[in-house]
């Protein structure tokens, strides 16, 4: 299947994944509407919300509960939004959730209005995989 979600699991597309289990993988948006903007997908192929079984859901939200921890403690976020696009709004069709962090800094809250507030995701990476 022609799926770049499904070739970013296999690793035969690069992706800044962060987190990871049997079932699920987490990287960031290639395109992020905010610094630490995160992608949740199973490993295995499902379209959407009307496609994917309820163990893989709560595997992906159970993961969103760990990621948004990470994400505070390594990025010091102040808020976030968890979206699932469907239909005619969904762009890549193999399920994703998105995890969108807010910050404290006016301009920050909405970020995507102030593309230039946003950094490039490898130094968000380089913060998500360091140890302090
Ligand atoms: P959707 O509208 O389907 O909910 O959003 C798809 C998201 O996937 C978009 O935010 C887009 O930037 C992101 N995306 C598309 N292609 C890639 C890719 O190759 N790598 C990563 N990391 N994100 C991608
Ligand atoms: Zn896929």
């Amino acid at each position: 299947m022609d799926c770049i979600f499904c070739k970013i699991v296999n690793g035969e597309i690069p992706s800044y994944k962060f987190y990871e289990n049997d079932k699920i993988i987490a990287f960031l948006d290639i395109n992020p509407d905010c610094d630490g903007h995160t992608l949740i997908i199973p490993k295995k192929h499902f379209t959407d919300l009307d496609d994917i079984d309820i163990d893989t859901l709560k595997c992906i939200n159970e993961s969103a509960k760990e990621i948004k921890k990470i994400l505070e403690k390594k990025l010091g976020c102040a808020g976030m939004s968890l979206i699932q696009n469907n239909g005619s709004v969904q762009e890549i069709k193999h399920y994703h959730l998105h995890i969108k962090p807010y910050y404290k800094n006016k301009k920050s809250i909405e970020m995507i209005k102030y593309p230039e507030f946003i950094n490039d995701p490898k130094d968000i990476y380089d913060k998500l995989k360091s140890s302090k």
